[in-house]
């Protein structure tokens, strides 16, 4: 299984990070041992002094595919679901000061929350999903899949143009704005419209 993340897809993060916009979707992986087990809590990395959070909304593959075209894309997902992309953003300004793979910076253990799924009939329309994520008492991030450059079933068929989706890949779908820095002791909450999709305590 794959964890196949696309980043810069929400213009107001991209102006927050002050990054360029892209002409095509950004694409990277985390590995499976990226994933953090359920209910377990996430413990900050020695290796990093600024992890920040990314909420996401998340597709679920279901079926083998590649050259996906843009209008047959549904056919390759039935759940929707939420997770967070944690970074370490000071390990990513060197590597991409440096022009090197982000990998360190974003496939660390832990580093892929990956909330509960659900049926996707239960969205009147994908493309406008409200989610967001607290952080202690604070809404720190608001996002709606209005919102995102490259919509789901463009990203399906970008990703399947350059590798094959597998059943059960996951596709975390870009963060909005708001990202900040977790501490010890925090604790994290994501929403789908008003839904609970994961709880995650910081280490
Ligand atoms: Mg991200």
């Amino acid at each position: 299984m794959k964890l196949i993340c696309i980043g810069r897809n929400y213009a107001q993060h991209i102006e927050e990070l002050a990054n360029e916009r892209p002409k095509d979707p950004v694409l990277f992986l985390k590995p499976d041992s990226a994933v953090l087990p359920k209910n377990h809590p996430f413990y900050i990395p020695a290796f990093s002094d600024e992890i920040h959070y990314e909420v996401e909304i998340l597709v679920k593959i279901n079926r083998l595919g590649k050259h996906i075209a843009t209008k047959f894309a549904h056919k390759y997902y039935d759940e929707i679901g939420l997770g967070i992309d944690f970074t370490a953003r000071d390990l990513q300004a060197k590597l991409k000061a440096k022009g090197l793979p982000w990998e360190k910076a974003k496939g660390f253990d832990g580093s892929a929350v990956i909330g509960k799924f659900v049926p996707k009939e239960l969205f009147n329309d994908l493309n406008n999903i409200s989610f967001s994520l607290q952080k202690n008492e604070t809404l720190v991030q608001e996002g709606n899949t209005k919102a995102m450059l490259w919509k789901i079933d463009e990203l399906i068929s970008y990703v399947s143009q350059f590798m094959t989706l597998k059943i059960g890949d996951i596709i975390f779908t870009g963060t909005p704005a708001g990202v900040g820095k977790v501490n010890p002791e925090d604790r994290l909450i994501g929403r789908i419209e008003n839904g609970i999709f994961f709880e995650v305590n910081i280490k």
